[in-house]
This record gives structure tokens, sequence and C-alpha cells, in this order.
């Protein structure tokens, strides 16, 4: 994603009563601080935020929470989050995927989120990719052992590497598809910025669900 500095926007963010400043200190305690003990789903790298605003508004009975690096783009959630109805079910973190383990405690969250992330094409930098195994093991320290992880992309080489990285890290594939819009997984699907992008010009999205080890 190409990045701008946006005026005002970390000044925005520090001020917002939708993003949790110190999440730290919610670990292990989200449900203390929905008010609810409501299954908790994540989007980590939510860009703009109109996934997980979506999802928000259709499902109260979850608790979202829509995490982004950058501020600049995370800006844009804040400002969906202002125009949208009332979501308390919806918060968001400023926050390094990296470190989500000191956010969220064992078996703390239900089902995470993976949409377009960033490609990392060069080898070197392959230990970046959010669906590498380094990353998988960190999702797995606090995904719930009945939960799952959905990742859409539509990029091939990273989605092949992802396939390869999510079996060798023995989680188990299900609903694997090459062509989600022209498939039968398409109902309920809601689209993401980068979704709506490049499915325009044609590009098929590639998705799947995985399913963390069991012992
Ligand atoms: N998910 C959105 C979509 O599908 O429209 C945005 C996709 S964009 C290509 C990837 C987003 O992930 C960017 O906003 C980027 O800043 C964020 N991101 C990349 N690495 C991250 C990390 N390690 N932790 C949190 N966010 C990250």
């Amino acid at each position: 994603m190409r990045l701008r500095n946006i005026k005002g926007a970390k000044e925005a963010i520090a001020a917002s009563p939708y993003v949790v400043h110190n999440p730290e200190e919610y670990k292990g305690r989200w449900c203390d601080f929905f008010g609810n003990d409501h299954p908790i789903h994540i989007e980590v790298g939510m860009g703009k935020g109109k996934f997980i605003t979506t999802l928000a508004a259709l499902h109260p009975e979850i608790n979202y929470i829509g995490i982004e690096k950058y501020e600049s783009v995370m800006i844009r959630a804040v400002a969906k989050r202002e125009a949208a109805e009332d979501l308390p079910n919806l918060i968001f973190l400023r926050y390094s995927a990296e470190n989500l383990q000191d956010v969220f405690a064992e078996g703390e969250v239900a089902r995470i989120y993976l949409n377009f992330s960033d490609p990392w094409p060069k080898d070197r930098h392959a230990r970046r990719r959010l669906t590498s195994s380094e990353f998988l093991a960190r999702y797995r320290s606090f995904l719930s052992s009945t939960g799952r992880l959905e990742f859409k992309t539509d990029n091939r080489p990273l989605f092949d590497f992802s396939l390869e990285e999510i079996r060798s890290s023995g989680w188990e594939l299900r609903d694997v598809t090459y062509d989600l819009h022209h498939s039968e997984y398409m109902t309920g699907n809601v689209m993401t910025e980068y979704e709506e992008r490049f499915s325009a010009i044609g590009n098929p999205i590639h998705r799947l669900v995985a399913f963390p080890p069991q012992n």
C-alpha cells in the first residue's frame, strides 16, 4: 500500500474513542472491555477498514478488532467508524502484527482475517509475510483451538506460499479456492477495498480457511 503522510492523522487517532491505545492492558480481559462474552474476531492489516466495519454492522453478536500498523491508513477506518451507526462491537488498534501475543491471551481470539496482506515478493523478506510460519506460530498462541484463520488475496505467489506454510505448520486447510467470486464460497462474502479494486480489473481472488493444529 502506498503510504502518504496525512496531516493530523496521528492526532486524530490519538483522540479517537474508537482506538484502544493501551491494548496490552486488556490481554486476557477483552470480554470485560466489551462488557460481554461474545467471540472476538480480528482483522490483521485492515487498511481502510471497509471489511471489518461492514462485518461489525452485520454481526452485532461478534466483537471485532481491526488492527493496522500505519496511522495514515487507519485514519480512513476511523472516519468510517465515525460515520457508521452505533457499533459498540468494533474497535481499532494501531499495532504491529509482530507483537499481537502481547495483546491477546491464549485462546482469546476466535477468528483471524488476513485480507490482501502485503506480498513481500523478495525471498529474503518471506518471514515478513503475514502467513509465514513465524506469524502462524504467533497466531496459534492466541487463536482458540476451535478458531480459524481466513485469508484472501489476488496474489498467486503469496497464496501458494501461504498454502505451503500452513500445511507445513500442521494447520488444516479447508475451502480453498483460486476463484472465490465464481465459487460456492461467495455467499456472504464481504469485499475489502483491495478486493473491489483487483476484482474490478479481472484478477481472480484466492481464498483459504485454516484451522490450527490440535496438539
Ligand atoms: N486488508 C485491506 C484490504 O484488503 O483492502 C488492506 C490491504 S493492504 C495491501 C495491507 C495492509 O496491511 C496495509 O494497510 C498495511 O499497512 C497493513 N500491514 C502490513 N503489515 C502489517 C503488520 N505487520 N501489522 C499490521 N498491519 C500491517
